[in-house]
């Protein structure tokens, strides 16, 4: 089984120690991710110093070439990249699922590689000239998580670096592996330097959102390790982009066809299994058509296969890690204990793996743990509801502030709705499709400033201002 490394100013680096990365699906080791340590940190940290003294001089020109390099090397490598991440994380090749994050991945690079920040005149008359320049910042620090570890590199990694930074990333210790081939390829196109990674457990991540060389920290976590990475940045007043857990609420209107919204509410519901930071993960139905509702969900379920990621008929896989299966089993029993109502699944399915059915929960409501807390798996609670205004408001009782949607036959009433919730996006008769021209970030405590976009570019910017 391969023995991966670290790769620093552009040079493989192997370690003395290493961890095995298992399949979801079945628990077989599919490689090894090489444990990097703080002395491996500083050489990447100095390594990236190092290529930032040529990287943020470079033309605008050659930086957005090098960026649809980086993409190009991605859509030659897709299949392969795919396969990796389909084995360590459980997802399968079809559906939502590997193929379709790696074209995200695609997607996102060229976007990226053609956005420009171009000087500002912010003032130019007989009194002087303004101009408004965007720099880059440093050294970016990079943490991302296990759910969609490639397409979450790119959104930390390309814009950095198509803004003249270079970068340290550190993935999931769950899911390290395509992140690191990722590396490798982006590699064959860009300076020795620009782009590194560090692979190890968790102290490695605190480390690195604890470096003094690292000047920005882009972050995607939960919203516990977002709060250690900003309490770290204090130090040397770190730059934050930090994308953080959700709970986002979806709200069906009374006058909402059951039968024209069912497929997208499943679907905003449990793509990735659920494992999604804006996924639709409290559902509020209208009492006049909450059974039908229900019912659709649960046919709509039936109908989808759930099973081994590497097979080809697979449209969902399993939880992704042991901890997240365990906390979804929890939250559905309590919710059970709590007179939930099981529409479909509610208990692990018999075979191994992390496999859990999609499960449905009816007749639950603001106090029973599913529908407070980021449940991050397959079960969706289903809350009934008579009043649109008041259920607005409850929705808002809510610390996360990501994502939200209302599903109604009017366009423009549910948009009014849509736009009283405290989220950073909202969408009408759809949930959670992100679209690399769309900033998306957000509020209260899913995180701060924003991702995609001249909006997301700028983030990785400082301004100078240059009176004359
Ligand atoms: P996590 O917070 O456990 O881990 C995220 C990363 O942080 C991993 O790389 C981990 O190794 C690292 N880490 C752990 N402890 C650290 C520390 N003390 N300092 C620095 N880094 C540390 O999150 P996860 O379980 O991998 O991902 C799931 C969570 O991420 C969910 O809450 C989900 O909603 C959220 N998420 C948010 C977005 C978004 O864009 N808002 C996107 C994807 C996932």
């Amino acid at each position: 089984m391969k023995q991966y490394t670290l790769l620093i100013g552009g040079e493989h680096v192997a370690t003395s120690h290493h961890a095995p990365v298992a399949n979801p699906s079945s628990g077989d080791v599919v490689g090894y991710m090489p444990l990097g340590s703080e002395a491996d940190l500083d050489r990447a940290v100095a390594a990236a110093t190092e290529a930032f003294k040529i990287w943020s001089q470079v033309s605008n020109e050659e930086r957005a070439s090098a960026c649809r390099a980086v993409a190009e090397k991605i859509n030659e490598h897709a299949e392969e990249l795919a396969q990796i991440l389909t084995r360590e994380q459980g997802k399968p090749l079809n559906g939502l699922g590997s193929r379709f994050e790696i074209g995200g991945a695609l997607a996102w690079t060229r976007h990226t590689a053609e956005l420009d920040l171009p000087v500002e005149v912010l003032q130019d008359d007989n009194e002087g000239r303004v101009e408004l320049h965007r720099k880059p910042i440093g050294v970016v620090g990079s943490i991302t998580p296990w759910n969609w570890p490639v397409m979450i590199a790119c959104w930390h990694i390309v814009p950095a670096v198509r803004a003249g930074n270079t970068v340290v990333i550190k993935p999931s210790p769950l899911t390290p592996l395509s992140t690191i081939r990722l590396v490798e390829i982006m590699n064959e196109v860009l300076p020795p330097g620009v782009v590194n990674i560090i692979t190890g457990e968790n102290n490695i991540g605190a480390a690195l959102s604890a470096h003094p060389g690292i000047a920005k920290m882009t972050f995607t976590g939960s919203t516990e390790t977002g709060k250690k990475v900003m309490a770290s940045a204090v130090a040397t007043l770190k730059r934050l982009t930090l994308e953080l857990g959700g709970n986002d609420a979806g709200i069906v209107l009374p006058d909402a066809d059951p039968k024209a919204i069912v497929e997208g509410l499943f679907w905003g519901a449990f793509i990735n299994n659920g494992q999604t930071c804006a996924a639709l993960k409290r559902l509020y139905v209208h009492d006049s058509i909450y059974e039908e509702v229900c019912r659709g969900l649960a046919d709509y379920a039936s109908k989808i296969a759930v099973g081994d990621g590497l097979d080809e008929t697979s449209i969902l896989g399993p939880i992704q890690n042991e901890m997240q299966f365990n906390k979804v089993r929890e939250l559905v029993d309590d919710a059970r204990a709590n007179g939930g109502r099981i529409l479909t699944g509610g208990a692990p399915m018999d075979r191994p793996g992390y496999f859990y059915p999609i499960t449905l929960v009816a007749d639950v409501d603001h106090g029973v743990r599913l529908v407070d807390e980021e449940q991050f798996g397959p079960a969706l609670p289903i809350i009934r509801y008579s009043n649109v205004d008041e259920v607005i408001a409850r929705a808002n009782q809510n610390p996360a502030g990501l994502g939200g949607s209302v599903w109604s036959a009017d366009a423009q009433k549910a948009k009014r709705y849509a736009m009283q919730l405290e989220c950073g996006s909202v969408w009408i008769n759809k949930h959670g499709t992100i679209q690399p021209n769309a900033p998306f970030g957000g509020v209260k405590q899913s995180g701060m400033g924003v991702e995609f976009g001249a909006e997301g570019l700028k983030e990785f910017t400082t301004i100078q201002t240059v009176l004359s």
